[in-house]
């Protein structure tokens, strides 16, 4: 059977590559917009991250002309009041990076003790077809707590800092692995692969394409 072509909207690369693992999916080729000549950013103008989701699904389906899954993620922590939140990428500033990221969140929860630094991340998707509108939408989320130091090697953003309770590891520690079962995007990506399949194998039906 033809594949159907799945763009991951996402400049992130470490995300890119967490869901190109967890979409290895018979019938469907994922690219990345790396695949594709240079497309405008989409502004993240939502105030959710379901908002921002469909944001980048709808602008880079239209770019790319393709199916496009749009992603937004982030890191919710109670004791802030749920910030960083969808501000997560750039929580320290404009040039921010995953280690000033990092150094910020430690810095405001400083005075916080281990029991009040409960956190989860939140992943959200949205699946454009290639006309621009969304088909299908879904959520992820994932338990934590914020260490008071960094830990781990693997994963990126906060994941050296996010620490699943039940293993006393951070994700950076636990590896990819454990992520891809337990993580917000795991999850997100699992709620929404029943429709998502059944979308795209549609595409390849009424495409004609020869098997
Ligand atoms: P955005 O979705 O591109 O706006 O960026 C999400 C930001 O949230 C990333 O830059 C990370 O800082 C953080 N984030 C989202 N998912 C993860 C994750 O799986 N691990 C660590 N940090 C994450």
């Amino acid at each position: 059977m033809s594949a159907t072509l799945l763009v991951l909207g996402t400049k992130n690369r470490k995300k890119a590559e967490e869901l190109v693992d967890l979409l290895a999916l018979p019938g469907v080729r994922v690219a990345t917009l790396a695949d594709f000549p240079p497309v405008p950013d989409v502004d993240e103008t939502g105030d959710t991250f379901a908002a921002n989701a469909a944001l980048k699904a709808i602008g880079y389906a239209r770019a790319v002309g393709a199916w496009v899954l749009g992603e937004d993620s982030g890191i919710v922590v109670d004791a802030l009041k749920g910030a960083p939140g969808v501000y997560s990428a750039r929580y320290s500033g404009p040039a921010a990076t995953d280690h000033s990221n990092n150094d910020k969140l430690l810095a405001e929860l400083a005075h916080t003790p281990l029991e009040k630094r409960t956190a989860h991340y939140v992943c959200r998707l949205a699946l454009a077809d290639p006309t621009g509108t969304v088909r299908v939408e879904s959520g992820g989320k994932c338990q934590g707590r914020i260490r008071f130091e960094p830990r781990g090697t693997t994963g990126f953003g906060y994941d050296p800092l996010f620490e699943i309770v039940e293993y006393h590891r951070t994700f950076a520690e636990l590896g990819p692995q454990i992520k891809h079962v337990l993580s917000h995007r795991a999850r997100a990506v699992e709620a929404i692969l029943p429709e998502l399949t059944a979308l795209l194998h549609e595409q390849v039906a009424h495409s004609g394409s020869p098997d």
